[in-house]
């Protein structure tokens, strides 16, 4: 095999000691199977740990997540990010060798943070982005599609991807959508309602041709998180919500899960 043609691999692990056995293990085995491993550049990145690894590795290498494809190994027991289980190590190395280049690929969000003072943040999630008020209630007015739809009083808003529906959007009584439906929710973080201030109270899923702006009405500190990552902010005039251009792109291997049986074992577990 020509030097060109042989994959290059990045490996990521969390840090206890069974994601370090796991990938100690890889990389040997990937290393006699030829593979090129380097965190450079990679064609192919290889989380071990659990969907915050994933989270990590996809934030890792966002810029250049076009020529990328992820697969994760999960040490624990859950996982939507992650393909194969800590004892599968064998497998994964079989299909890498037999790999043709198939991925799946799902939407990412594209948030745009714009400050009063004209400086403008742009960030890319791959679950969601959630804004709170640290100090008090938040107040904010939502727009969706430049229609101004409600003033929200409360904790908080989240606006998650498909694949990140499974996730702090469900805690929240958002619905569960199927990754491949290009769509984002909102979703409220404990909405004040009442006879005074009223918001519609459950989650909207907008299509992907529509942006969704959340105008904060204080001055104040602000938390987004984006992921597994807080960020705070003085003065967020607005913040911008939309579907990326860009996709995050997974290894398409025989072992891909199907989503039903994830969220079937993820929350539902056996049915007699
Ligand atoms: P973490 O490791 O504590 O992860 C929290 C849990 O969320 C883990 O069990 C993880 O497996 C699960 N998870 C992550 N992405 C998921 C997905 N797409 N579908 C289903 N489950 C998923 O924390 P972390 O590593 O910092 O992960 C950050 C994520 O945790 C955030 O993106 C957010 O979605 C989630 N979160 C959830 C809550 C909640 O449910 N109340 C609160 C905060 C954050």
């Amino acid at each position: 095999m020509k030097n060109t043609d042989r994959k290059k691999i990045a490996l990521l692990s969390s840090k206890n000691p069974k994601s370090h056995a796991v990938m100690n293990e890889l990389w040997t085995k990937l290393k006699e199977a030829h593979f090129i491993l380097t965190p450079k550049n990679p064609d192919i990145v290889i989380s071990i740990g659990g969907d915050g690894m994933l989270l990590s590795a996809f934030h890792k290498y966002e810029a250049i997540m076009d020529r990328v494809r992820f697969v994760g190994i999960h040490t624990g027991h859950l996982g939507f990010y992650t393909d194969y289980r800590d004892f599968e190590v064998d497998k994964l190395v079989e299909n890498l060798k037999l790999d043709t280049g198939a991925r799946v690929s799902y939407p990412i969000l594209h948030v745009r943070v714009k400050m009063m003072n004209g400086r403008e943040i742009v960030m890319r999630a791959l679950n969601e982005a959630t804004i709170k008020r640290l100090s008090k209630t938040m107040v904010a007015d939502v727009f969706i599609n430049k229609v101004p739809f409600e003033r929200f009083r409360g904790d908080g808003i989240s606006v998650s991807t498909p694949t990140g529906s499974t996730a702090y959007n469900k805690s929240l009584g958002g619905a569960v959508l199927h990754p491949t439906i290009e769509a984002l929710q909102i979703a409220e973080v404990a909405s004040l309602n009442n006879r005074v201030y009223r918001t519609l109270g459950s989650s909207i899923v907008v299509p992907k041709k529509d942006k969704i702006v959340i105008e904060p009405k204080h001055d104040d500190r602000y938390s987004v998180s984006i992921d597994n990552r807080t960020f705070v902010y003085d003065n967020i005039e607005q913040i911008e919500y939309q579907i990326d251009n860009s996709k995050i792109h997974f290894l398409a291997t025989p072992s891909h899960t199907s989503f039903w049986n994830r969220v079937k074992d993820a929350f539902i577990g056996e049915v007699e």
